[in-house]
């Protein structure tokens, strides 16, 4: 089967999706296709910038003065074709759309806030859910809090984090509860408990069970399974119920805020005229004079045909696959593209894993002309219509800059505006 679509967009990460969004909201017809990749193991935070330099591992209070400094120092940031404002306008509206689906998010729009993360670190963000915002007020005061861990829960331990935020906020207490109707030594799922949780005699049984350890706590911080589909009516009725302001601490993966982003897309995009493909990839792309851009689409072999006019490629680095790297290089995996990378593979990483100035490899990627178009070896467009973001561009580390979310989405809206732009006046 073969349709055609003005747009294609390949990727169903944060990139991607939003992507999609911002050309339904400008009437591109448009369609989406990729499986689940990082936004799963996002924390829901929408990092804008945290950290730069980040060999000093200098925290940024202010995001926009952070990127003031990043892109002088590297003009090659992917920030650094994209002005503040439109930054900021992309992830209003992503926060709006997200709000209207029923994930409100909390923000400063000048300040990051400090977040508190499971190894009982806190971290600068932009923007997090609504369900983790106490947790900010809570630190911000150094309230007595308690942090709640769950019996047979992996991975989220409340003592880990009290004792490495112990120094810096000694109010914390750690305790650990059974959740209703688990047996003694269940091992329990985030997405399983957070499913449990959207029902009212199970909150009910949660609830007394917290609430008979608060003594005198003026908060309480617990993994982040408010509910995967009505989280803010899990978060309300249960912060009613134990009495005093709870936040959400997100947890490892499968982690349910990004579940939460992610399933939200998927539920709306549709309604706004968007055709997704999901758990589905781009098994081959060619582009053929008269057609544009022809993709095979499927799971394993190909099910659909779409062509289109442009492409947006958002399908991120190693772990969303955009990226392989091979015994002697790494290469881009749908078109391949020429990618930015160290020439010799022993150069990949540097000797200590926790080097502050980063490894290499986290800063390969497709380069971008101005109008985010994939450079060819000849340093023009590979293609007229084919543009990138997110995860999969060149020259940034969003994982030490903590920039994930806050790029992938302010890329997608770039080139989207790019793909228009061009379209009004195709000299280019
Ligand atoms: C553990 C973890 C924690 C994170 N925490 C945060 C955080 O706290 N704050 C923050 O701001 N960000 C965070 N992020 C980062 C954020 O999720 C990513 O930066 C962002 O998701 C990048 O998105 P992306 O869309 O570019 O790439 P990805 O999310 O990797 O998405 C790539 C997409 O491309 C698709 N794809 C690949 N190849 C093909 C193909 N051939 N055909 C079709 N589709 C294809 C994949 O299926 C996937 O859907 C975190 C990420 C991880 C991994």
């Amino acid at each position: 089967m073969e349709t055609r679509f003005e747009m294609a967009v390949i990727g169903t990460g944060m990139a991607g999706l939003a992507a999609a969004l911002f050309a339904a909201r400008q009437g591109v017809a448009a369609a989406v296709v990729g499986s689940s990749a990082e936004i799963i193991f996002a924390s829901g935070f929408f990092d804008v910038l945290g950290v730069h330099p980040i060999e000093q591992r200098r925290i940024r209070i202010n995001p926009w003065k952070g990127i003031e400094a990043l892109v002088r120092d590297n003009p090659k940031h992917p920030y650094a074709k994209i002005s503040q404002k439109n930054i900021a306008e992309s992830l209003e509206t992503v926060i709006a759309f997200l709000q209207k689906t029923g994930l409100s998010y909390c923000r400063r729009s000048n300040r990051n806030a400090m977040a508190v993360t499971p190894a009982g670190t806190l971290k600068p963000t932009y923007a997090m859910p609504r369900s983790m915002w106490n947790g900010v007020l809570a630190w911000e005061e150094k309230a007595p809090c308690l942090i709640v861990g769950l019996e047979g829960l992996k991975g989220f331990s409340a003592r880990m984090i009290a004792e490495n935020l112990r120094q810096k906020w000694p109010g914390l207490r750690p305790v650990k509860v059974s959740f209703p109707d688990s047996g003694p030594g269940a091992e329990l799922f985030a997405e399983r408990l957070a499913r449990r949780l959207e029902s009212s005699s199970i909150r009910k049984s949660f609830a007394a069970a917290v609430r008979r350890r608060l003594g005198a706590a003026r908060a309480v911080g617990m993994p982040a399974v408010f509910g995967l589909y009505r989280p803010e009516e899990v978060f309300a009725d249960l912060q009613a119920r134990i009495g005093v302001p709870i936040f959400e601490i997100p947890t490892m993966p499968p982690s349910i805020p990004g579940l939460r982003i992610k399933d939200a897309f998927l539920r709306e995009l549709p309604k706004l005229g968007v055709r997704v493909f999901a758990e589905k990839k781009v098994l081959a792309a060619r582009h053929e004079p008269g057609r544009g851009f022809v993709l095979d689409i499927g799971a394993e072999a190909a099910e659909a045909v779409v062509c289109s006019d442009a492409v947006i490629l958002a399908s991120g680095r190693f772990l969303g696959r955009g990226l392989r790297a091979e015994r002697t290089r790494i290469i881009e995996a749908v078109f391949d593209l020429p990618v930015y990378q160290v020439s010799d593979r022993a150069s990949w990483h540097r000797e200590e894993l926790l080097d502050a100035r980063g490894h290499p490899i986290h800063r390969a990627g497709v380069e971008i002309d101005d109008w985010f178009r994939p450079l060819a070896g000849s340093g023009r467009p590979a293609y007229d219509r084919l543009f990138a973001a997110g995860s999969i561009l060149a020259h940034q580390d969003w994982m030490r800059e903590k920039c994930g979310s806050g790029l992938a989405v302010a890329s997608a809206q770039a080139a989207v505006n790019a793909y228009l732009n061009l379209k009004k006046s195709p000299a280019q």
